[in-house]
């Protein structure tokens, strides 16, 4: 006999269709700086309790969100970056999906202040939800900009909340996006604190060489390169250091964990190890972003491409000058001279 299939009701399927947005609080602190990054902010604060397990706060001083948008923000397919399937074509945004706060009010219990800049008297909105319910929606004093606080993510979830890692491994991988968002956004001040105490911070003055340096440190010193190809430009960054690679890859201000980028500094670089950040500029008509819910994966129109562009790149790192650059690409190493 074939087993009957049923509709899995709401509580369910939401919590299921949550776990693939929303992993762990790293990825819920990315959802939400991403966000905050969409809303035009110009400082975001990140606060952890617990590696994020307990709570977490993220604040920004974006556009805000109006009080009757509010129960808009957390339903699940609202957003107000995209409007049609044409749009999909050439994502500008870092979010479009309009999932992750939905997402985060199935798996957690979410809180959202905001004011919008313009046209309130110091009101803006506060809206409180769990379990995909909302509890709460008022007028409230608060400052511009957006604050979303998610207190006890999978507590409704435990065979999610079981695999988190220690606060520490949680922390960790937070701030690994942190600084990630930090290099790629130096126009941006950032700052993570955990239970209390800072854990980094940048200033936003829009100096990309010195953000790099305060996270990675100044010495040994770090080099870059520049180049351009058809459609896409190109800033490596790096740092050399024994033993390991951490390679960051950011297509159109996104951070992504692509294997074309990281496959082709391997390539090109194989004795030279250390901290590499990548900051591709595409066409974005060039890119698909929409593979998978969490949008780090995506796909290039011409891999071939970008592969040889960032490996041209890398290997220029770490020579003694720059060697022969090919005439389709425009390089300069600020470290010491420019060609052009
Ligand atoms: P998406 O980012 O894909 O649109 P989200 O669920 O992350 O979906 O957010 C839903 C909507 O809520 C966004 O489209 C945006 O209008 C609003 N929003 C969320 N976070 C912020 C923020 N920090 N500042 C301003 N608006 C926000
Ligand atoms: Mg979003």
């Amino acid at each position: 006999m074939a087993p009957r299939i049923r509709e899995l009701p709401e509580s369910v399927w939401a919590r299921i269709a949550a776990g693939e947005v929303v992993e762990r609080p790293a990825s819920a602190v990315k959802e939400m700086v991403e966000n905050a990054l969409d809303a035009g902010a110009h400082r975001i604060r990140v606060r952890l309790w617990d590696g994020g397990r307990l709570r977490i706060v993220v604040e920004d001083d974006g556009c805000g969100i109006a009080l009757d948008d509010l129960p808009l923000a957390l339903t699940p397919h609202a957003t107000s970056k995209i409007g049609g399937i044409e749009d999909l074509e050439a994502i500008r945004t870092l979010g479009y999906r309009g999932e992750a706060l939905a997402s985060l009010t199935a798996v957690a219990t979410v809180e959202i202040r905001s004011r919008p800049e313009d046209g309130t008297d110091g009101t803006g909105g506060l809206i409180r939800a769990s379990e995909g319910r909302v509890s709460e929606h008022t007028a409230v004093n608060c400052t511009a900009g957006t604050r979303v606080q998610v207190d006890e993510l999978f507590g409704n979830l435990p065979a999610r909340r079981k695999f988190l890692k220690s606060a520490a491994g949680e922390l960790r991988r937070a701030a690994l996006l942190m600084r990630e968002y930090a290099i790629c956004r130096p126009d941006v001040s950032f700052v993570l604190e955990h239970d209390g105490r800072e854990v980094l911070s940048t200033d936003g003055g829009g100096d990309r060489r010195r953000a790099v340096e305060r996270l990675w440190g100044p010495e040994p010193a770090v080099q870059t390169v520049r180049s351009e190809a058809g459609h896409l430009s190109l800033e490596c960054w790096w740092q050399p250091r024994q033993g390991r690679n951490d390679i960051a890859a950011f297509v159109n201000g996104r951070a992504v964990a692509d294997p074309v980028v990281k496959g082709a500094v391997s390539a090109a670089a194989r004795e030279l190890t250390g901290n590499w950040a990548l900051l591709l500029s595409i066409d974005p008509s060039l890119v698909d972003v929409n593979i998978h819910p969490a949008k780090a994966e995506i796909r290039f129109r011409y891999p071939g491409e970008v592969f040889e562009v960032v490996r041209e790149a890398a290997a220029l790192l770490g020579g003694p000058a720059p060697v022969m650059v090919r005439d389709k690409f425009v390089i300069g190493r600020a470290s010491c001279r420019e060609r052009v």
